[in-house]
C-alpha cells in the first residue's frame, strides 16, 4: 500500500490498494471492452501489418505534482518535448509538491497544465456533489493560477459513467484512465495503442502506471508497439528520481534516455500533449455545488459509527499514513456498538503512523469546523499499543494540512474511549478530520467517533455518585499489553532494576502485580493507571480531596507516590504518602490527598520500592473523600 505525505497527508497514486477495487469494478467493463476492440485491431495488425501502422503520437503524462518532477521537465526541455502535468491542486507549494512558480514554469516552456482532483479521492465511492467539487474546483484553482485546462485523469484511474459526465460537465475536454493498454506487466490481450480521435474521449486508454520495473526497453517498446498500429500511447510517470522509496519511479538517467530515443524516432512518430491530440476549445471554469450549510452542534463526525458501507469500506472515511511502515486496514465485526469497526494492523514499522479518518475532502464528508473554537473529540478503541489523536484541518483552497496530535492513549484489551480536546482552530481553517494512529507495530480496532463544538458542548456528565471507586480495572483482573494489566503502566526513575509481573498470588481474583527492584541506588519504581489523556487515569475534580487505598505483601517498606494531570494536559509529580511497612500477608495502605490543584483532572498512583525488595499490590481504589466508604 502507498501513500505519500504532504505535511503528513496520506500518499495517494493512481492504482490504489485493495480496497480501491470499487473502482477497479467499474474499470472492468471498460477492459471487456478493450478487449474487443483489440480483437478487431489485432487481426488487422496480423493480416497487414505495414498497411496498418499509421502514424503514432506519444504523451509524456505525470501525476500529483510530485516535485521531482521538475527534473522530468529539464530533460524534455532540453529534447524540446512537451508533457502534461496532472495537478491536485490541494498540495500545490506543499512539502514535496510543485510550487505555482514551478507550473507557471512548465507552462512557459510548452508543458500543459491539467487537472487531477483538489485532493485525489476515488471519485466513484464519492456523493456526486462532493464528487463534482473535487473535479471542478480543482479546474478553478488551476484557472485561478492562470493555465488553461482541458485535460484531466482520473485518480486511481477509478471512474464510471457518472464520473466521466462530472468531468464533462466542469468544462474538461477529455480524461485518462490506466491499464487498458499492453504491456509485458499487464493487461495481456489488450489494445497497443489507443485510437485518435478516442473512443471515448472521458475514458481514454493508457498502459499501466510507469515504475521501477520498467527498463528502458520497457518505454521503447510501449512506443514500437503502437507503432506497429498507428495510434495514441500516453506514458504515466509519478517520480523522477535517482532514487526513491515509491516504487513509481524512473531514474533520470532511464528518463533521459527515452526522451534522447524518442527525439530520434521517425517523423512519423511525434510527442505531443494531451491538448494537442484531443483538440477542442478551452471552456469556462464551473465552480462545484457549494457545500450544504452543516450541523454546528451534536456529533460532527459523518458515519461516526462506521455502519454505512460503500463498496465495504465505511461511507466518508478514509485510510491515512506516512512514512515508512506496513499497514493494513479492515472493517471488523461486531462493532463497539452495531457491526461495523476498523481494524488497522502495522507491521515492520520503521517511522511515520497509519489512522483511518473522515474523508479529507471538500466538506461533503469531513466534519466542519469554525475558526477559533475549540472540539471535544472521542473514539473508543482496542489496541496492542500506544494510540493518539493525528488532527488534520482544511485550507482554503482545499488542501489539508497537519494540525497537530493529543497525548498518548495506552494499550486496551477491551474497548476504552479516548477522549481529548483540540486547541483554537486557526483562523482560515473550514474543516476538521481526525483519527486514532499507530506510531510503533500493533493492533488498533476503532469504533464510534464523536466531535462536538465545546460552545455548544452539553455540559459534561455529572460526577459518578459518591463511594465510586475512581481506579478502572482496580483489581488488575483484564489483562494489557505484555505484562501490565489494562489500563495502567509501569513507571519509575533514577538508578534501579525494576521488574514487573502477574502473579496469581491475588488478594481477590487470579491476579496481582508482582514488582521486584534490584541494584537499588536512586529512584523508585511502581505500577501505576495509565498516565493519559482520559481513557485510563482515575478522573478528579481540583479542590477535592481523594482516599487512596491498595493492598499489598513486601519485603519493605513501600508508599504512594501521586501524580496528577494538569490543565495541559501534562502529568506532573504531585506528593507521596508516609511509608508503610513491610507485610507478609495482604495488609490494606490508605492514604488521604491533599486537595488537588486548580486546573488539574486526573490523579494517578501507585505503591513503589525506593530500595531492594519485592512488592505485591492488588485491589487498588479511590475515592473522593465525600461519601467514600468507611476503612
Ligand atoms: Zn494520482
Amino acid at each position: 500500500m502507498r501513500f505519500n505525505t504532504p505535511g503528513r497527508l496520506p500518499r495517494k497514486v493512481d492504482v490504489g490498494p485493495a480496497r480501491r477495487m470499487i473502482g477497479k469494478l467499474a474499470q472492468t467493463v471498460v477492459t471487456v471492452l478493450g478487449i474487443v476492440a483489440l480483437a478487431v485491431s489485432g487481426v488487422a495488425a496480423l493480416a497487414f501489418p505495414a498497411q496498418a501502422a499509421g502514424p503514432t503520437v506519444v504523451s509524456l503524462t505525470f501525476d500529483d505534482g510530485n516535485a521531482d518532477q521538475m527534473t522530468a521537465a529539464q530533460i524534455m526541455n532540453n529534447y524540446g518535448l512537451d508533457g502534461t502535468f496532472y495537478i491536485t491542486s490541494g498540495v500545490i507549494s506543499t512539502p514535496n509538491y510543485l510550487t505555482v512558480a514551478n507550473l507557471q514554469s512548465l507552462a512557459a516552456n510548452g508543458h500543459e497544465i491539467a487537472g487531477h482532483t483538489v485532493t485525489h479521492p476515488d471519485l466513484v465511492t464519492l456523493p456526486a456533489d462532493e464528487a463534482t467539487r473535487q473535479v471542478c474546483n480543482d479546474r478553478v484553482n488551476l484557472t485561478n493560477w492562470g493555465f488553461a485546462v482541458t485535460s484531466f485523469a482520473y485518480p486511481f484511474a477509478s471512474s464510471n459513467a457518472t464520473t466521466e459526465g462530472t468531468v464533462k460537465n466542469c468544462g474538461y475536454n477529455s480524461a485518462r484512465g490506466l491499464g487498458d493498454i499492453q504491456t509485458r506487466f499487464s493487461c495481456a490481450g489488450c489494445a497497443l495503442a489507443e485510437t485518435i480521435p478516442p473512443a471515448n474521449a472521458y475514458n481514454t486508454a493508457a498502459p499501466d502506471q510507469v515504475d521501477n520495473n520498467w527498463s528502458l526497453a520497457d518505454l521503447q517498446r510501449s512506443v514500437t508497439q503502437a507503432e506497429s498500429v498507428g495510434g495514441w500511447i500516453q506514458l504515466t510517470f509519478h517520480h523522477i528520481a535517482a532514487s526513491s522509496a515509491d516504487p513509481l519511479n524512473v531514474t533520470p538517467t532511464v528518463f533521459q534516455q527515452f526522451a534522447a530515443w524518442l527525439k530520434a524516432r521517425p517523423a512519423t512518430t511525434t510527442v505531443k500533449t494531451v491538448d494537442q491530440v484531443i483538440g477542442g476549445t478551452v471552456k469556462p471554469a464551473v465552480s462545484g455545488p457549494a457545500v450544504p450549510p452543516q450541523p454546528t452542534s451534536g456529533n460532527l463526525v459523518k458515519n461516526p459509527s462506521l455502519e454505512t458501507l460503500v463498496g465495504g469500506v465505511p461511507q466518508c472515511w478514509q485510510e491515512g499514513g506516512y512514512g515508512t511502515n506496513s499497514r493494513t486496514f479492515t472493517t471488523v465485526s461486531p462493532g463497539r456498538t452495531g457491526s461495523v469497526a476498523e481494524r488497522l494492523v502495522v507491521t515492520g514499522y520503521v517511522n511515520g503512523d497509519a489512522k483511518f479518518l473522515p474523508s479529507l475532502d471538500l466538506g461533503g464528508c469531513s466534519p466542519t469546523a469554525t475558526p477559533g473554537h475549540t472540539y471535544q473529540l472521542g473514539a473508543w478503541y482496542k489496541s496492542t499499543a500506544n494510540t493518539q489523536f493525528a488532527l488534520y484541518y482544511r485550507t482554503g483552497v482545499g488542501s489539508w494540512v497537519y494540525w497537530t496530535s493529543s497525548p498518548w492513549f495506552g494499550p486496551a484489551t477491551t474497548f476504552q474511549k479516548a477522549s481529548w480536546t483540540t486547541p483554537a482552530l486557526p483562523s482560515g481553517a473550514s474543516g476538521i478530520s481526525f483519527g486514532l494512529n499507530l506510531f510503533s507495530n500493533g493492533t488498533l480496532t476503532t469504533d464510534d467517533y464523536e466531535m462536538t463544538d465545546t460552545a455548544s458542548s452539553p455540559p459534561p456528565p455529572p460526577p459518578p455518585p459518591a463511594g465510586t471507586n475512581l481506579v478502572q480495572n482496580a483489581s488488575l483482573e483484564t489483562a494489557g499489553a505484555g505484562s501490565t494489566p489494562q489500563c495502567w503502566q509501569t513507571a519509575g526513575f533514577g538508578s534501579n532494576t525494576a521488574s514487573f509481573s502477574t502473579v496469581s498470588t491475588a488478594r481477590t481474583g487470579t491476579k496481582a502485580e508482582r514488582l521486584v527492584v534490584s541494584n537499588y541506588s536512586s529512584g523508585d519504581a511502581k505500577l501505576l493507571p495509565t498516565l493519559d489523556a482520559g481513557s485510563c487515569a482515575p478522573a478528579a475534580a481540583a479542590g477535592r480531596t481523594y482516599s487512596l487505598r491498595a493492598w499489598y505483601t513486601s519485603t519493605t517498606v513501600t508508599q504512594f507516590a501521586v501524580y496528577y494531570r494538569n490543565s495541559a494536559g501534562t502529568w506532573v509529580y504531585w506528593t507521596s504518602s508516609p511509608w508503610f511497612a513491610a507485610a507478609g500477608s495482604y495488609t490494606q495502605a490508605t492514604f488521604t490527598t491533599p486537595a488537588l490543584p486548580a486546573g488539574a483532572t486526573a490523579i494517578s498512583f501507585g505503591l513503589n520500592l525506593f530500595r531492594n525488595g519485592t512488592l505485591v499490590t492488588d485491589d487498588y481504589a479511590m475515592y473522593d473523600t465525600i461519601g467514600a466508604p468507611s476503612l
